[in-house]
């Protein structure tokens, strides 16, 4: 198969640079040859495992026993009140070209290294924005029948950090985003603010995937009979509510972890939600710190963290 490669690296897939190697990988842009090496794996009755930019996975050391496919598609085309995007354009360049055309809806999504497929897939937002606001439908192929389908907004079931995607077995190929005009200059300005505070944060400095846990809903802990209207205390702590959840940062903070390390991995001393690589970390000193989170969480809490990143451990 053209452009079929064996062994490849997953390190270099993934913005948090760890991971062993997966036996198939294939970059995909046309949706023949999506087709085309669909029906080659089942063939060869291999696992597939679909990835974007790889911003919010994190692969195992034993790598991907089977063939990793990378979206490509980047097509795009205007219509007169749309834009159809392909899965795999980034989010900053989808973002530049909003603001360059002065539409809303993605002043959020420049410091975002993700594709607009994994955008969908797990609704990506920020600042009290998410993907879904500027989804007017979404173009998917079926892995079982590899027959286009077609889902309007309300179709892809989108919850917070998550999509009806996740549980059908379909990839996302291209979406209609709305383009609604804003102020361009406005709109500049709230992207440039954004990023500088991400850029701020301390955000890009080492590799990552972003956040490991969802926030927490308020209303799903045992302090929701604290909680005022923007605010809730915890412990005598006054935490800050953002639509309904508290940061799961603070919870791993409160339980002593922030700046701990286990080799080359940290949980970052600038945010508690984000685990870095600062030092050819393998995936399992991250997972270990994955799992130190959880079980100290749930130890002083009684809060469960749920990972917002995609674990693959097979
Ligand atoms: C520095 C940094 C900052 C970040 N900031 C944010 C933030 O502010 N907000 C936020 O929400 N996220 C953030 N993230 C996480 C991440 O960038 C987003 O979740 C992004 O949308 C993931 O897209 P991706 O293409 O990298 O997906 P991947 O990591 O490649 O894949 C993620 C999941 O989506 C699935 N998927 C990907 N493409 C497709 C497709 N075409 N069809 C079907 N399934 C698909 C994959 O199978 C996988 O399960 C950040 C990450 C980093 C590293």
């Amino acid at each position: 198969m053209l452009g079929l490669r064996k062994n490849v690296s997953l390190k270099d897939l993934t913005t948090f640079k760890a991971g062993g190697k997966a036996d198939y990988f294939i970059e995909i842009s046309q949706k023949r040859k999506l087709i085309q090496v669909l029906r080659w794996a089942k063939k060869k009755n291999l696992p597939f495992f679909i990835l974007g930019n790889g911003s919010n996975v994190l692969f195992s050391d034993k790598g991907f026993k089977g063939l990793v496919i990378k979206i490509k598609n980047k097509k795009i085309r205007k219509t007169k009140k749309t834009l159809i995007a392909g899965a795999g354009i980034l989010l900053p360049e989808l973002s530049n070209i909003f603001l360059k055309n002065g539409w809303v809806g993605l002043e959020w999504a420049n410091g975002i290294p993700g594709t607009l497929g994994g955008a969908i897939y797990g609704n990506a937002g920020a600042f009290g924005e998410e993907i879904k606001n500027i989804i007017k439908n979404v173009k998917t192929i079926d892995i079982n029948s590899l027959k286009e389908k077609k889902y309007n907004r309300e179709g892809c079931q989108f919850v917070y950090r998550g999509s009806g995607f996740k549980e059908k077995k379909e990839i996302i190929w291209e979406a209609e985003l709305i383009t609604k005009k804003g102020n361009k200059k406005e709109l500049k300005k709230k992207a440039e603010e954004f990023i500088k505070y991400k850029i701020g944060k301390g955000l890009f400095k080492y590799p990552s995937a972003g956040s490991v846990f969802k926030n927490i809903k308020i209303d799903e802990t045992p302090f929701s009979k604290f909680f005022k209207k923007n605010f809730v205390f915890i412990n005598g702590k006054k935490v800050e509510v953002k639509a309904g959840k508290v940061s799961a940062g603070f919870f791993i903070e409160q339980c002593g972890l922030k700046g701990k390390k286990i080799g080359g991995a940290m949980i970052s001393d600038f945010h508690a939600n984000i685990i870095v690589n600062f030092d050819k970390a393998k995936a399992e000193e991250i997972l270990f710190l994955i799992d130190l989170c959880k079980e100290k969480v749930y130890k002083k809490f009684k809060i469960q963290l749920k990972e917002e990143i995609i674990v693959i451990n097979t």
